[in-house]
Order: C-alpha cells, then structure tokens, then sequence
C-alpha cells in the first residue's frame, strides 16, 4: 500500500469488473468487505460502465454471488444516461442497445426510437454497449450525429475483458462512428463528471469522504482524482503494478485486493 495520511473515509464505491468479480468468481475479500461495510453502516454502492445489461441484472448477479445488493446500492453508466436525458429534456432517443437495456429506458418512462422510428423522429442519439450491434444501427447513428442531434455515449471504454481477451466495448464504437462522422459524444460514465456527480448523490457525501475503488486507470483512478475522491486502485483486474510508472493517472492507494483494503479501513478507523 502507497499510502500517507489519507483522509477519512465515510462511504465507499466499487467498480466491478475486475474489482468485486473477475467473470463469475468474487476476488479476495470482496464477499468480507461488503458483509463489514454493512454491517458497520457505511454507505457503499457499486459503479459500473458496462452498459451492455440492466440494472436488476447486476442485483440478481450480485445477491447470487452472496454480496447484498439493492438496486439503490447499484449505479450504472445508464442510469446516469436516464438522468441526462430526463434532465435535458430528451424524451426520444434513438438507442443503440440490447434489448434488454432498451427495456430499462422505457421502464424509466423514455421513448427510445427504432430504426423505424416509428411514432415520432429521435431527438437524440445514445451509443451503449451494445452487444446486439448491426450495420443498420450503426447507418442510423451515423446519419443523426450528421445531422446534428445531442450525442451521449454511457461510457468511454475501448474494450471490455472476457475470458477470451478484450472485445469491442462503447468507446470503440463511438471511435468508428467518429471516423464516420466527425463528432464525438459527451460521455456519462466514468470518468465523466456526470458518473461523478451521481455517486456523490447516492452516497449523500461530499467528494472527500468518498473512496473510489477500481481496476483500470484510464476511467476509475482517473474520475477518482478529477472529482476529489480517494483514488484506490486494485490490483486484481486490468492493471498490473509496473504499468503505474507510465501512468499519468495516480492513484492515492493501492492494494493487492479487497482484503488488503479491508485492512486499511480497520486501521483507519472506518471500519472499527
Ligand atoms: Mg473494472
């Protein structure tokens, strides 16, 4: 652990991949933190990118992996996405998702489009991981970002890790559609402002009393340190400790794995 003086923490947020899980086995410690957490009554929530499936997936996924999770206690790049586009006004997106994730905007009380766009044209264009992507979706988005609508992507993550290596994943979506196009998306999750802004409401804590605990430099460590929350980095997903060095994204802490952060809350006095 690289760690000096650091703050007090209040309340806790856990990316997932690679941070609580690993494809469908809990890493070291996960199952013990989360039980002391909340057992303790310190606020936690878990922060996710992946935007490929919905919400009350990730509870069933959680709760059969025997971690306690609520659909309060789970936030995702959608989520965030839902509260722009309430927020802004944009009722009628056109949606490049699962259907599952298409599901979850309607449930949310928005009219996402088809390529039909049948009932109304978009008002907006949102990029998601989509893992039922086709040709003519993309032919869609294309021709909308041309023609000017609010673009938003849930999130900037070039590829996603499987058992079978990195896939595709949103940010590389939003990359050919930029080579397309010309135009960029603003981004919801991290390490966005937006994701940023909506673990700070869940939690009910001010930046400085929040650690932010993850795998990957370029989204978690980075939001961590934009936004002013503890950076914890760990180091049972994507990066491994020689690829700090190079980095520009510099985590305030860094532990093996959950257990060993679950130490350094014991002597730190969150967890008592
Ligand atoms: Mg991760």
């Amino acid at each position: 652990m690289g760690s000096t003086a650091t703050p007090a923490v209040a309340g806790l947020a856990f990316d997932l991949d690679g941070t609580v899980y690993l494809g469908e086995a809990l890493l070291p410690g996960a199952a013990e933190l989360i039980a002391a957490l909340a057992a303790a009554g310190v606020p936690y929530l878990f922060a996710t990118n992946n935007s490929s499936t919905s919400g009350l997936r990730y509870v069933h996924r959680l709760t059969a992996l025997g971690l306690p999770a609520t659909r309060a206690s789970i936030l995702t790049s959608n989520d965030v996405t839902v509260s722009h586009l309430r927020d802004a006004g944009l009722r009628r997106p056109f949606l490049v998702a699962t259907p599952e994730v298409e599901a979850e905007y309607r449930a949310a009380g928005l009219e996402p489009t088809g390529l039909e766009a049948v009932g109304g044209e978009p008002d907006a264009v949102v990029l998601t991981f989509d893992t039922s992507l086709t040709y003519a979706k993309l032919r869609r988005a294309a021709d909308l970002i041309r023609a000017g609508l609010p673009y938003v992507a849930t999130h900037p993550d070039l590829v996603c890790p499987t058992p079978t290596g990195p896939i595709p994943d949103c940010g590389a979506f939003a990359a050919l559609l930029f080579e397309a196009t010309g135009r960029r998306p603003r981004v919801m999750g991290k390490p966005a402002p937006p994701m940023a802004a909506a673990i700070r409401a869940r939690l009910g804590l001010g930046a400085g009393a929040i650690a932010f605990v993850g795998d990957r430099l370029y989204t978690d460590v980075r939001m961590a340190k934009d936004h002013g929350f503890l950076a914890v980095l760990t180091l049972t997903g994507e990066t491994r400790r020689e690829d700090l060095a190079a980095s520009a994204d510099v985590p305030d802490l860094v532990v093996d794995d959950l257990a060993a952060l679950h130490a350094h809350l014991r002597a730190t006095g969150t967890l008592g």
